[in-house]
């Protein structure tokens, strides 16, 4: 039997656990170097790995480089190549920010609990912009009579917030990987108009203060 090989235990960029992974291929481009004049000779070059985190089934993909004389025993630093972690939203506050990492962990575990954490981030979004209402529907459309998303995007948040019933509510279905795109997209979309557009615009602005000040 091939024994499997496995690494150093490492943060998984999919799920956020901590642990070894199973190695499931290898490429390298090691190769031996010999300097004639002092003699020595050594091994180097960068390597590559497809792994298989063991909590949540993902595949990731890295690469190393390795050198006989320079790498220590605790083995060479990688670069993650896939995936290449969560995605950072511009200008979110901290605590949605919190929120929608929270999210993006349990995205490829499961697609419910991912709905479930995107409806706390919309709950969050209506805290912070001061919305009145009831409930999430009332609140998401009293963001949108003030203007600070079209009604367009409400109704996609509306969208958003009916996923989440599912996710939460047994009884309502079930979510499956298939909606995670369609999660994921109604979120981003959402958070970058509230949040990641003005704070563009500010640092455009500022730069554009900062030119004109310079000018005599
Ligand atoms: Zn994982």
């Amino acid at each position: 039997m091939v024994e499997k090989k496995h690494t150093a235990a490492f943060t998984c960029t999919h799920c956020g656990n901590k642990a070894p992974m199973l190695i499931v291929a290898e490429y390298s481009h090691i190769k031996n170097h010999d300097d004639e004049e002092s003699g020595m000779s050594w091994e180097a070059g960068p390597y590559w790995e497809v792994l298989e985190c063991l909590s949540c089934n993902s595949v990731l993909f890295r690469k190393g480089y390795w050198h006989d004389l320079l790498t220590d025993e605790c083995g060479p630093e990688y670069e993650i190549l896939y995936p290449n972690g969560p995605q950072v939203i511009r200008g979110l506050p901290q605590q949605i920010s919190k929120s929608y990492e929270a999210a993006q962990r349990v995205k490829t575990i499961d697609s419910n609990a991912f709905a479930v954490l995107l409806g706390r981030v919309l709950d969050l979004v209506c805290i912070d912009k001061n919305a009145v209402g009831d409930d999430l529907f009332q609140r998401l459309e009293d963001i949108a009579k003030k203007g600070i998303m079209p009604q367009q995007l409400a109704d996609m948040a509306h969208a958003l917030r009916h996923l989440r019933n599912i996710g939460a509510h047994a009884n309502l279905g079930e979510l499956t990987p298939a909606e995670v795109p369609i999660l994921e997209g109604l979120s981003k979309a959402i958070l970058e108009y509230v949040y990641s557009a003005p704070a563009l615009v500010q640092l455009v602005q500022s730069k554009i203060d900062a030119l004109k000040a310079k000018k005599p």
